[in-house]
């Protein structure tokens, strides 16, 4: 029998939360179900182990709008921590839904578990010099110089929507429960790992301590994908393919590029920068270290992406 390839699936925001949608549970359950419905069927055919990553955007903002609403009721916690807290509840969602859904077709003794995972940064990374990711709520611009003084948030106007706090986004360094990670796959599990870009942590001899910064789970999903050995990293997101010239006249998908393609076009600014850019580089990443193939598609392609029949695959 031919061995199971190792996939690393990182969903994207509209996994989850689909744009408009106030982020109630049963919301969030109903688009996790049809996400898990792609992501069983991989797991069916007997072809893939599969690894999911996932943003938590929206997620981590309503943890943040909680805290902010409840202090002085309840303790709010640190960003990190909310962090931990958003993997929690998506990683349940989906084990849930990927159990539920294996059950139905008498396969319920398949194991999927999430994995709070800490992702290690530099503590020099310059990204901390220069905090640029907004999370959490929108505030007044009074509101947003208030918080910057009470609680010292770098805060910023965000494209003429209002004031938000703005975090470092350093590059991710070392998924560090990665063995605990490639046990439980050897273990034959499905795996929900570094959920969110993952818990960013520094190292102070040798130890852990939990930042406030926000890791782009794409480059996080990379880290992941080399470190359980994976064959293919396929970046799941709203578009069934990246495109040149995007929203433009000359639009035009590509199936395929070469990483020096990859290089090529990113130079020529194709790739928007906080959405397919990252996505590009990650996957440029995973072919220099060694992975066979990664693929930009959307969670309707998936399966015809794995095959070659749909998406964008990038290769060495
Ligand atoms: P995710 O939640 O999946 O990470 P993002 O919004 O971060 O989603 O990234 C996907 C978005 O990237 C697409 O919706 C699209 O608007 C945008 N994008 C920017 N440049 C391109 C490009 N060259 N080709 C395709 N999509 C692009
Ligand atoms: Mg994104």
């Amino acid at each position: 029998m031919e061995e199971k390839k190792v996939v690393v699936i990182a969903l994207g925001g509209n996994a989850i939360l689909q744009p408009g949608q106030k982020g109630t549970f049963e919301e969030q359950m109903k688009n996790v179900e049809t996400t898990c419905k792609q992501l069983t069927q991989m797991v069916l055919s007997g072809k893939y182990k599969i690894v999911i990553t996932h943003g938590n955007g929206p997620q981590v903002g309503n943890i943040l709008l909680q805290n902010e609403t409840a202090k002085g009721v309840a303790a709010p916690m640190p960003l990190y921590v909310c962090g931990a807290e958003s993997q929690g509840l998506i990683g349940y969602m989906i084990q849930q839904s990927l159990h539920n859904l294996l059950q139905d077709v008498g396969k319920g003794d398949i194991p999927v578990a999430t994995v709070v995972t800490q992702v290690v940064v530099d503590k020099n990374d310059p990204a901390f010099q220069n905090p640029s990711k907004p999370v959490g709520p929108f505030y007044s611009e009074e509101e947003a110089k208030r918080l910057a003084d009470e609680k010292g948030y770098h805060v910023k106007e965000d494209a003429g929507r209002g004031w938000r706090r703005v975090v470092p986004s350093p590059d991710p360094l070392e998924i560090f429960e990665k063995e605990a990670i490639r046990q439980l796959i050897a273990a034959r599990s499905s795996v929900i790992a570094s959920g969110g870009g993952g818990i960013p942590v520094v190292k102070k001899d040798g130890k852990l301590e939990g930042v406030d910064a926000v890791i782009d789970k794409d480059l996080a999903g990379e880290r992941l994908a080399v470190d359980v050995e994976a064959k293919v990293f396929l970046i799941l997101t709203d578009v069934d393919q990246v495109k040149l010239n995007y929203k433009t006249p000359q639009e035009k998908g590509i199936s395929k590029m070469t990483v020096e393609e990859a290089k090529r076009y990113r130079d020529e600014g194709h790739f928007a920068k906080g959405s397919m850019e990252p996505k590009v580089r990650a996957a440029i990443r995973f072919i220099e270290a060694g992975g066979e193939k990664a693929i930009i598609t959307s969670l309707g392609k998936a399966m015809d992406a794995l095959e070659g029949k749909a998406g964008t695959t990038i290769t060495r």
